[in-house]
């Protein structure tokens, strides 16, 4: 008797220990995004090839992850980078990039010595602007001014960005701490050189000395990274989205890690992957690594102009982006057709417990869900807003140190368990 109620407490330790049938991955999903935000890959950015070595990484990932097919979408995109000469000086003293000063996103280079013009906010009078910047003491000036305010005076500001109609060299613009380099997508060039600098870094400066290279990269070549996990099915898909390009370097020395922008995202739909690939879906399943979305979602755009499913085949997709912070409520973007099954998200985050409460927000263009859902696709959009890790996005502290991994096993959660109940429902 004794052995056998021996042996009945070890099968029950057996089953208590033996792991549960594996679900979300944290320790992988941690281990590729510490990879994609390393410096092995710059950034994922275009000028020195981050990117297309990023692709070839979760490519390889996705094929470990046991899927049945990953290919490649080329497309190609024309990109100004920032990856050699970024020193600035203001009245001789060294700025950092990307802590005091970025250039914006299509700014030619610059190379020289200014004067520079501080805008007279105050008292602002666009012609008495006009006539102190065609006095000598201004010529071949920098004119400096707060960007919000540029903004709203936009025909005499957008009046100095191009050559010949106004002495300057440039422009400054005034952007608090942390500067965000807000986009990596220049298509073009314009005239004048145009710096983002911190008020800080820049109050009452008489003298500014810029060494900054650009590079513009006209045909650029890059890829999606497209996984499919077959189902019983192949009359309807599901469809997981996440870029995974960022916004490349600043400079040769600075890049922006993009830990939780979005290595988190990319990670995570790689561990969706593997998990659909362990446990045979109902439907097709897709999982779509995105290029070309800091450069205005000409990933996304792409593919929904080339899709490699019919997109009214798609029951759902999910948009994961920024999913490395600790929020207990989640932010989520619906798309119009979307909106019918959005109850079900609530309903099981509500069983489950997984968020304190789903927060939903006007449709943007913000991510890659948007040429979906202007295209009648049912889509959500996952990005975990205003946690410990937000402040740092579109900084070079968006790095491991600062991401928070606790939004990925809710929505990991949240998103496998609405395919399950919505399968039922047909
Ligand atoms: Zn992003």
């Amino acid at each position: 008797m004794k052995t056998i109620r021996n042996l009945c407490l070890a099968a029950l330790a057996a089953l208590l220990l033996a792991p549960a049938v594996q679900a979300q991955d944290l320790p992988r999903f941690e281990k590729m995004v510490r990879q994609l935000s390393g410096a092995k890959y710059q950034g994922r950015g275009y000028a020195r090839d981050g990117v297309r070595k990023a692709g070839k990484y979760i490519a390889r990932e996705f094929q470990k992850s046991g899927v049945d097919a990953v290919t490649l979408q080329s497309f190609t995109l024309d990109i100004n980078t920032f990856s050699g000469k970024m020193d600035m000086w203001a009245d001789g003293r060294k700025l950092a990039p990307g802590i005091d000063f970025s250039m914006r996103e299509y700014s030619p280079g610059v190379h020289g010595e200014f004067p520079v013009y501080h805008v007279d906010t105050l008292n602002f009078d666009a012609d008495r602007m006009f006539a102190d910047l065609a006095r000598p003491e201004y010529a071949n000036c920098l004119v400096c001014c707060e960007f919000w305010f540029t903004y709203n005076h936009r025909e005499a500001f957008s009046k100095l960005q191009k050559a010949g109609a106004c002495p300057n060299a440039g422009l400054l613009y005034e952007w608090t701490s942390p500067i965000k380099f807000y986009k990596a997508y220049g298509e073009k060039v314009v005239d004048k050189p145009i710096v983002w600098v911190t008020p800080e870094a820049i109050a009452g400066v008489k003298t500014v000395r810029l060494n900054v290279d650009n590079e513009f990269l006209k045909g650029y070549p890059t890829e999606n990274v497209i996984a499919k996990v077959e189902g019983r099915r192949h009359d309807g898909c599901y469809v997981f989205t996440a870029h995974y390009d960022h916004l490349g370097n600043l400079g040769w020395k600075v890049y922006y890690p993009g830990a939780n922008d979005n290595a988190s995202g990319t990670a995570a739909i790689i561990t969706l992957a593997q998990y659909y690939a362990e446990h045979r879906p109902e439907y097709d399943m897709y999982f779509i690594a995105f290029s070309g979305e800091d450069a205005n979602l000409r990933g996304s755009t792409w593919f929904v102009e080339h899709p490699v499913v019919p997109l009214d085949q798609i029951r759902y997709l999910f948009n994961l982006d920024m999913i490395g912070d600790n929020n207990p409520v989640q932010y989520c973007e619906v798309s119009d057709a979307g909106m019918a099954r959005y109850g079900l998200f609530e309903q099981i985050n509500a069983e489950q417990g997984l968020f304190q409460a789903l927060n939903r927000g006007e449709l943007a263009a913000n991510s890659d869900h948007y040429p979906f859902a202007v295209r009648g696709v049912p889509c959500i959009f996952l990005e975990n807003q205003e946690g410990d890790a937000f402040p740092y996005y579109h900084t070079p502290n968006d790095n491991m140190k600062t991401i928070r991994l606790d939004s990925y096993i809710p929505v990991f959660k949240l998103v496998t368990s609405f395919v399950e109940k919505d399968c039922l429902s047909d």
